[in-house]
């Protein structure tokens, strides 16, 4: 019975973890349903974008409030985090502030953990006003309404209830060690918790121990309920944003891929060389790939971790013209519908032994409509944007080669502009002969 809560603990521990690690598994599967990519290049550059945008969030302060606010959450969350390791190591060992004999640095840590607390509780309580009262326009968008605003509040409360049962263990702690209690040794600096301190002066020995005990296992079982509600989660951005930075685009942003299907083709048509009925290399004789994009199993797999790191934070579509101008296009819907299809694909797939059987859906107008994406102007505002580098025009323009190419669904403007560049070398129709017209004017 000396070692049931050991047992106890070491039995969440696995289960937390174990769970955690089965929806890392269908994550990195659905991830790879994208097509390859070559993104093995420029491996410095990489890295110092990780470092810069990821854990520097120099994209993040562009909007100093919310920035600033949010690197608070950042740090605090992460380093306040630091603790857990003590905690897990008392559960598994039956210690109690394992770390202590550390003396002096010990109590400047736990000092810091308790500063970054309170930070982190007054940011927390700045966000959800933000979202709830000033209801600030870029949350209470169309695509906001439902399970994404939910889940933004509810991360709001976890990060809210986990500092305060951090800050009521110290407390009860704290007020423990002034009573001597057996176990609970002289350890840690606690300049946030001690005013908690009155509110739990007529609790005896025991009922402190209770107090104690309580918010200890609340906040590190919450802690694991957390780290797995982040798959269901945007808050799933805080482990893949850096990744996710590291196979950022790092072409100039004007610059679009072109297909290499398309390419040879122009090149053959282009080589005076070439001979026009000779049968077609062995290699180019296979059916031809689909050209662009109309379900997710059609991205790349870049732009589907694209839309796994999607904070769903509105600061790409607040800069997007197509928006702001009352269009239906939104850049952040385009890589929200483009997770939860990406997700309906992988349920599929769970539910047929990893095969995925078609469901008679895509992503283009079951989630997506042409009309969202003919309002695009290209202009990369929201790549711009993006404080963890995701790529929404490239989704957008995979589509819209879809559209063209495999459907001939461009617009009727487009369709006018690409005919008269074929027979009049400009987009206007107008004969090139009738070009100096101008001249007699
Ligand atoms: S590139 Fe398209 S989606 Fe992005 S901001 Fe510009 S118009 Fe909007
Ligand atoms: S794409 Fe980037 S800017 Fe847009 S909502 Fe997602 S994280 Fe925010």
């Amino acid at each position: 019975m000396e070692y049931l809560p050991n047992i106890i603990f070491a039995v969440a521990l696995i289960a937390g973890i174990g769970f955690f690690t089965r929806n890392v598994k269908k994550l990195t599967r659905n991830i790879k349903l994208g097509k390859d990519v070559d993104v093995s290049d420029n491996k410095s550059q990489r890295w110092k974008n990780m470092a810069r945008i990821a854990l520097g969030q120099t994209k993040m302060v562009v909007r100093p409030v919310a920035g600033i606010m949010h690197v608070i959450v950042y740090v605090g969350f992460i380093i306040i985090n630091i603790e857990v390791l003590e905690i897990i190591l008392d559960g598994l060992l039956g210690t109690h502030r394992l770390f202590s004999p550390l003396g002096s640095v010990y109590d400047f840590l736990i000092g810091s953990f308790e500063v970054l607390a309170l930070l982190v509780i007054v940011a927390v309580i700045v966000f959800w006003i933000r979202r709830n009262i000033i209801r600030i326009q870029r949350f209470i968008k169309p695509e906001m309404k439902g399970w994404p605003k939910t889940d933004g509040n509810m991360i709001l409360y976890i990060e809210f209830v986990l500092m305060i049962l951090f800050l009521t263990m110290n407390a009860a702690d704290f007020q423990l060690q002034q009573l001597g209690a057996e176990h609970y040794h002289e350890a840690g600096a606690f300049p946030i918790s001690q005013f908690m301190v009155p509110l739990l002066d007529n609790l005896s020995e025991s009922s402190l121990i209770l107090v104690e005990r309580t918010a200890w296992w609340l906040h590190i079982l919450g802690i694991l309920a957390f780290l797995n509600y982040l798959y269901y989660s945007k808050h799933l951005h805080i482990l893949l944003a850096f990744p996710n930075t590291y196979y950022g685009k790092l072409k100039p942003q004007g610059q679009f891929n072109n297909l290499e299907s398309v390419t040879k083709e122009v090149k053959l048509m282009m080589d005076p060389d070439a001979d026009p009925y000779a049968a077609p290399a062995e290699e180019d004789a296979a059916e031809p790939e689909k050209f662009g994009a109309s379900d997710v199993m059609d991205l790349n797999w870049v732009q589907l971790l694209n839309a796994y790191t999607c904070t769903e934070c509105g600061r790409c579509t607040s800069e997007c013209p197509a928006n702001q101008t009352g269009k239906k296009l939104s850049p952040r819907k385009i890589m929200m519908d483009t997770r939860d299809r990406l997700e309906e694909v992988g349920k599929i797939m769970d539910a047929n032994n990893g095969e995925f059987v078609s469901d008679g859906k895509q992503l283009l107008n079951d989630y997506i409509t042409p009309e969202e994406l003919w309002a695009c102007t290209t202009c990369n505002a929201c790549v711009q944007a993006c404080p963890v580098s995701i790529d929404p025009l490239s989704i957008i323009v995979e589509m819209r080669r879809y559209l063209v190419m495999e459907q001939s669904a461009a617009p009727t403007e487009l369709n006018n502009m690409m005919s008269n560049i074929e027979n009049n070398g400009a987009p206007w129709p107008y004969n090139q002969m009738d070009r100096l017209n101008w001249v007699n004017e």
